[in-house]
């Protein structure tokens, strides 16, 4: 599916900017990201959601980005955390509905 390839990726204080092979250009509040990040420890454990480790979290910039596969980005944030894996299915799901990114299983 070539919407769901990015062909550039940016980012600067505030934003993470993706644009698509298919021409789509979105882009992403990084604190959004961060407080939404996919990983069992943000998420409060595996099963349901009861409470984020993220609310408190107030300002974040990304120190990096990585590919992961031909499926994911893996963000480095200024707070060190590295383990969130966020799957362009979802990031270019938010985009199209117009909504904030939000994990899997918890819009
Ligand atoms: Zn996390």
């Amino acid at each position: 599916m070539l919407d769901t390839i990015p062909e550039k990726i940016e980012h600067d204080q505030t934003l993470l900017r993706i644009k698509w092979k298919d021409g789509k250009e979105c882009s992403y509040d990084l604190l959004n990201l961060r407080k939404s990040c996919p990983c069992a420890n943000c998420r409060g454990g595996h099963e349901i959601v009861t409470k984020r480790t993220t609310d408190h979290i107030k300002t974040i910039s990304l120190a990096s980005w990585k590919k992961v596969g031909r499926y994911a980005l893996q963000f480095t944030w200024s707070d060190n955390h590295d383990l969130g894996i966020y799957t362009y299915d979802s990031l270019r799901e938010a985009c199209n509905k117009g909504v904030e990114y939000a994990p899997p299983g918890e819009r």
